[in-house]
């Protein structure tokens, strides 16, 4: 895909005359980002249709990654970028008159995802087309991404995102693939002319999925993958089955909006459709092309791989075999057989009230078909322990599929396919050990551990050019394609000019960040503070409240003496809290009015600053991460399963602050214990206070000061405005027994912060230990996560013309 610059300038010109019938100087930001998208368009179609045909061509196995939630963020950069034609385009608009960087402001952040979840899924997209991998995604096209976040009076409150309102430039309607896809009504099996058993369907609602299609494109490889969101519509034949205009809706509504939970929504027949909606269009989509291939469905797992993110698509079990046995008349066995082979399964929480179960009676009531076959795979499964392990009845009750009126599917997913996995080594472990332990005894050689990774591209590349033209000029430029030398950088640990050069980088980037907190939220902050940065969704287990405790010891501190030697601080949150988590607003509230109390106090004097600010998003994330020192990830140990910004601020060399949970043991591992500052309980620490349940929250403060003036603070007016949220905070710690073990944690996290300000003031030293985070990121590529999913879950190769090394 070559494109000089001068063609670039003359082909937007063309494609804005066409359009708008205009000049440069009288478009619109929104116009001329439009005509962008058009000639970036325009320019990789014809690498999208070829990749298409090779694959069709070549009978190539493909993955199938069925994700909920994908958040891509922006797209025009990163598409720019892996097109390798970022500078070409960023030079001709300059010389147009035209900023890159204030065109791609005009596009909105693609966010159907609520976090962690979406944006892997999203990294993994663009690691699998980078690594020439044949995979695509399969997902919802909601209508609204997750809510934008305001502070009114330092409450969240929750606004639309209308994403799709100027257009999506990247998408294309794929009319002619529509699928149908049933709920509800009654389902019995009849016998069917030939003999065979076939479901009868009676009263049952059809309803249409069409699939939007966008390109993922491979970083200058030529390969271009398809990431499909389906949206529902009513089929017209349909329309007089609707009984009243609210029954419509409810139909209608189904791909309107993204559940903004990120842990679990329980028991809400919405959800429910939705994870059958973009399931069986997803199925259905695969079937019909792989039958283009002329291969018997009973060789299926040899061209087909279907990934199941967490188990909100694990209803891909009962549908693939639904679809193996009443179309096409595969027999019980052979349709097992064939669907375990072509399953696998990421698992991403420990937490057990995380965990997805559905209630028998809505699932009989609004997916009949998919019910009687769950029903029967569980049965089948009971069958099959009793013989086994006669003797040991209560393994069958924990582990079937059905108990309690509930369908388990984190149980249906390790049964019916045949790889499960955990996010980072240490969860993984837990889960082989303790969550999944039955599991496990039951079927060892299925668990497998894949860490989790993130994109460099837009991680490193876009979101930080400062430091990527210090790694260019230090190290060349391999680290762009192969994260893994980023590695040669450690070879100038001792290098001065080069430790000025990244610190250099560093300060530039907190000046963009404190021009942007000086914009939206009129706090003057100073670029030489140490930026310390908490951004995650809002969640007790994360420990929001851990931070803001020490950010009061230190108040305090200061108010006590004045004179007290200590670095300038700026603490940074970015957070969204699910609109019906109370607690978890309160905490935001009470950020908010701590900011407001410390910033604004004169004895203070600007030493410490607190900032939230609002909307956390992936471009949100992008600013942030490079202007950051140090990286907060201090949730209770075992509790994280991975993490993924632990990964990205380590990459843009802030200095992690952690707990021994997720990834952060393997951050530890990678940079050795004195470039990261480890405190707190370890996962086994944790595990034996629920053992013996002997722990006191109360105790904590009953024999410590500082904790008796913090947690006071909260309820005696010292902190202003937060007179219910207050109460309900320290209750949580002291009448509920802190579920997260904050105050068991607070006197270790003290030190940490207390080493982390040593640290810093030797600047040189901080230096290095920023060097050498940077160097070791590389392991976290999500590239080289990619190559292990497919290597030892998918079994997929890289697709030889479009191998990473040929570029
Ligand atoms: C990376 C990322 C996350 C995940 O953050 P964790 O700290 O790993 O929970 C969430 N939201 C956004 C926008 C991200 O970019």
């Amino acid at each position: 895909m070559e494109m000089t610059k001068e063609e670039f300038k003359k082909e937007l010109q063309q494609r804005l005359k066409e359009k708008y019938a205009m000049d440069i100087n009288d478009a619109s930001s929104q116009e001329l980002y439009n005509v962008l998208g058009s000639v970036v368009k325009a320019y990789y179609s014809d690498a999208w249709s070829n990749t298409w045909k090779d694959y069709l061509e070549d009978g190539q196995k493909q993955a199938y990654y069925f994700s909920i939630e994908f958040l891509p963020g922006k797209m025009l950069k990163s598409n720019l970028l892996n097109m390798g034609i970022l500078e070409t385009v960023e030079a001709g608009l300059a010389d147009l008159g035209v900023s890159l960087d204030e065109l791609a402001q005009v596009e909105q952040d693609m966010a159907l995802g609520n976090g962690g979840l979406g944006r892997l899924a999203s990294c993994f997209m663009d690691s699998i087309a980078s690594c020439g991998l044949p995979g695509n995604g399969n997902g919802i096209r909601y209508d609204y991404g997750l809510f934008k976040q305001r502070f009114v009076d330092g409450y969240q409150v929750e606004l639309p995102d209308e994403w799709l309102r100027n257009g999506n430039t990247w998408e294309v309607r794929k009319e002619s693939k529509a699928v149908d896809v049933l709920f509800g009504g009654n389902v019995y099996l009849a016998e069917d002319t030939d003999g065979q058993l076939r479901p009868v369907y009676e009263g049952a609602r059809r309803l249409r999925a069409v699939p939007y299609d966008t390109a993922v494109l491979g970083y200058q490889n030529h390969l271009v993958n398809t990431l499909r969101l389906w949206s529902v519509e009513i089929p017209e034949s349909e329309e007089d089955h609707y009984r009243s205009i609210e029954d419509r809706r409810a139909f209608e509504d189904l791909t309107a909006v993204l559940y903004p939970d990120d842990s679990n929504e329980r028991g809400r027949q919405t959800r429910l459709w939705q994870e059958y909606f973009f399931v069986s269009a997803g199925v259905q989509s695969i079937i019909r092309y792989y039958l283009r291939l002329n291969k018997p469905l009973d060789v299926l797992n040899e061209y087909v791989a279907i990934h199941i993110n967490d188990t909100h698509p694990a209803l891909c079990i009962p549908e693939m075999m639904r679809i193996l046995m009443d179309e096409h008349g595969m027999s019980w066995e052979k349709a097992f057989n064939v669907t375990v082979k072509v399953m696998s399964y990421t698992n991403h929480t420990i937490m057990a009230e995380a965990l997805e179960k559905w209630p028998v009676a809505l699932m009989k009531e609004n997916l009949p078909r998919m019910y009687q076959i769950i029903e029967e795979l569980d049965r089948r499964f009971v069958n099959e322990l009793t013989i086994c392990y006669p003797e040991n009845p209560e393994l069958i009750q924990r582990t079937r599929i059905i108990q309690n009126e509930q369908v388990h599917m984190a149980h249906l997913a390790i049964i019916c396919s045949h790889s499960t996995n955990g996010v980072a080594k240490l969860h993984s472990d837990l889960l082989k050990e303790v969550v999944l332990h039955d599991f496990y005894q039951l079927f060892p050689e299925r668990f497998n551990n894949k860490t989790n990774g993130i994109a460099q591209r837009r991680w490193l590349q876009l979101a930080n050019p400062k430091l990527s033209k210090v790694l260019d000029q230090t190290i060349g430029t391999t680290w762009r394609k192969t994260p893994g030398d980023l590695k040669l950088l450690q070879n100038y640990v001792e290098d001065q000019t080069v430790l000025d050069q990244l610190a250099e980088a560093k300060k530039s980037n907190k000046q963009r960040l404190a021009s942007y907190i000086e914009e939206t939220t009129g706090i003057t902050v100073s670029p030489e503070a140490i930026f310390d940065v908490q951004i995650k969704r809002l969640h007790a287990y994360k420990r929001q409240l851990l931070n803001l405790l020490h950010i009061l010891k230190l108040y305090f501190d200061l108010k006590d003496d004045p004179k007290k030697v200590q670095e300038s601080r700026l603490f940074i949150f970015g957070a969204k809290a699910a609109p019906s988590y109370t607690y978890a607003k309160s905490i935001i509230k009470a950020i908010n009015e701590v900011a407001n109390l410390i910033n604004n106090d004169p004895d203070i004097n600007g030493r410490i600053k607190v900032v939230f600010l609002e909307n956390y998003n992936v471009h949100l994330a992008e600013l942030i991460i490079p202007a950051a020192d140090v990286s907060e990830q201090i949730s209770l140990a075992s509790k994280e399963a991975s993490g993924t910004s632990n990964m990205k601020l380590m990459l843009n060399g802030a200095i992690t602050l952690a707990t021994l949970d997720g990834a952060n043991v393997e951050i530890r591992d990678a940079v050795g214990d004195d470039n990261v500052v480890i405190f707190g309980m370890t996962e086994r620490e944790v595990y034996q206070y629920y053992e013996r349940q002997d722990y006191v929250a109360k105790d904590y403060y009953d024999q410590s000061p500082v904790l008796q003036r913090i947690l006071n603070a909260f309820v005696d007016g010292t902190i202003p405005n937060i007179y219910f949220e207050g109460r309900e905070i320290f209750d949580s710690l002291l009448k509920h027994n802190d579920e997260y073990f904050v105050l068991r944690d607070f006197d270790a996290y003290v030190k940490a912060q207390e080493k982390i300000d040593g640290l810093y003031r030797d600047q040189h030293h901080w230096q290095q230990m920023s060097l050498m985070n940077i160097a070791n990121a590389g392991r976290f590529s999500a590239d080289d996560t990619m190559m292990r999913y497919a290597e030892e879950i998918w079994h997929i190769e890289p697709v030889e013309q479009y191998s990473k090394k040929k570029g």
